[in-house]
Formats: C-alpha cells, structure tokens, sequence
C-alpha cells in the first residue's frame, strides 16, 4: 500500500490553485525533498497532506485514506517551532504530547509511553535533556525535540518542513541519521528544504517551481535547471 499518492492533484486556498497537477507516489521507506524557490508550494504540499490545506482537484489518499480523514496519523515536524520558547514546559513534556497524539489526548500515559517517549529523545541524541526547559536549548536542539515528538507518536509518513533551517551542523547531522534509520524501518519521509545538497545526498527530488512539478530525479541526479 501506498504512503501517499497524489494523482493530478490541485491544492490551493479560497478556491485558488497554489499548486497544480501534482503526481506523487511514495512507497513506504521511501524519501522525497521538496525543493524550488521560495513561494513554489512546498509548505502547501506538505500541509495539504496533513488535511490543513484544501485539495480543489485529482485523487489524493495518505496511508489509504483521504487526507482530511487521515488527519493526524501522519508525522509532522513545522517549519518553526511553534512552542513559545517561555512557555515553561520540559523537553520531557514536548515529546509526550507527540506521543499522546497516537495514544489519545483522554487515557493517561502508561509506562509504555513514556519508555516511547525516552526512545524518541535517545534516537535524536537529547536523552540527557528530558528534564530540561525547551525553551533553554538551541534551535537545533529544539528542531530535534520537535523530531521526537512525531516519532513517538510512531507514524508510518513522517513530514518535515525545512527541519535544517536556523539548525547547526551538528544536529543537522543527528536528524540525517535518524531520519535514515526511520527510511530503513518503512518510514515514508517526505521534507522540503533549500539545501540541495543534502536533498540530494537523502532523498529523491521533486522539484516545485510555480506550484507547478517540474521534475522528479532519483537522489544524485544532477537537475539542470537552465
Ligand atoms: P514554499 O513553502 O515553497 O515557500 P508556500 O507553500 O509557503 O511556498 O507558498 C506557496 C504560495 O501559496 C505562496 O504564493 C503563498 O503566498 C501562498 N499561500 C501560502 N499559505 C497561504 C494561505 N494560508 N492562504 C493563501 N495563500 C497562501
Ligand atoms: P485539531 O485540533 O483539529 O485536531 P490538529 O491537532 O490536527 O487540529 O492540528 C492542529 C495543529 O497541530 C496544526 O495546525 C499543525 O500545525 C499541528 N500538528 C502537529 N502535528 C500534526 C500532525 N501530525 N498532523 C496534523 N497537524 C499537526
């Protein structure tokens, strides 16, 4: 079964179309970048997906299900972190509210959420700091939590926007790892990013340039774009 598939898919706000004729088909463990100038859709891909961004045409289905009813079980890291960084929460917490997004907001956490909640945080290197305040680590480190909070919800398509944006080389390094082990499990990835060299060097390409597909290439290939 398919992770996702868009079939001549349009997406937009109000009515109109930001993106147009979009074809995808991802396979689970499998990779996609998105990748293109600002303004190409990328984020509206990647919400419409998660059902936070209406399909006005074609076929769309998310872990078999329409997106608006798939809602939720798919993973997802936002562009920015949305937590208040004086918002006085622990990392701890963060990454249990992912987990409760699988177990249910009304049933309370047992000792098996909170072991998934540990793994998560060991997974992206932050073990250490699960009794830390957010808000006190690095942007990187908080780009990390953000990671382990979709993977202790344990989805089996995970979405990140720009996750490399205003994140330092070495948590860049940790969430391409993790990330890679995820893929290895059957985890379907699909991030957007401006950093064609790690595109590349993760994942398949989609380019997007105009709400409008422009290419699909197997990771290394060189787009020419002239
Ligand atoms: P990217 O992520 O590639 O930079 P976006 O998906 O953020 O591109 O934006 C694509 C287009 O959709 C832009 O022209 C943007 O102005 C428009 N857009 C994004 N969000 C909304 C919204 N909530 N309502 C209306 N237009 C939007
Ligand atoms: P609702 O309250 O309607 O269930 P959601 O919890 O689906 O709304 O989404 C609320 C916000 O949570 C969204 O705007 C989105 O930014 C964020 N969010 C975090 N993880 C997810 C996810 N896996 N799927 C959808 N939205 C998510």
């Amino acid at each position: 079964q398919a992770a996702l598939r868009y079939v001549a898919v349009s997406v937009g706000y109000d009515r109109t179309p930001v993106l147009t004729d979009v074809d995808l088909d991802l396979r689970p463990g499998q990779r996609l970048a998105l990748v293109g100038p600002n303004g190409a859709g990328k984020s509206t891909l990647i919400k419409s997906v998660l059902g936070l961004a209406p399909i006005l045409a074609g076929r769309a289905s998310v872990l078999g299900a329409d997106p608006a009813a798939a809602r939720g079980r798919a993973g997802y890291v936002p562009q920015t972190d949305t937590l208040d960084a004086d918002f006085p929460v622990s990392v701890r917490q963060v990454v249990m509210m992912g987990r409760y997004r699988r177990i249910g907001w009304w049933r309370p956490a047992r000792a098996a959420d909170r072991r998934a909640v540990a793994e998560a945080l060991d997974r992206v290197g932050l073990a250490g700091r699960a009794g830390h305040r957010f808000g006190t680590l690095s942007g990187g480190q908080r780009q990390r939590v953000l990671l382990a909070r979709a993977i202790a919800a344990e989805p089996r398509l995970l979405l990140l926007d720009e996750p490399f944006n205003g994140v330092d080389a070495v948590s860049q390094e940790a969430i391409v790892a993790v990330l890679r082990q995820l893929s290895a499990e059957g985890t379907a990835l699909v991030l957007s990013t401006h950093d064609l060299g790690v595109a590349r060097e993760l994942a398949d390409l989609v380019c997007l340039v105009n709400g409008r597909q422009w290419a699909v290439g197997p990771p290394g290939e060189t787009l020419t774009a002239d």
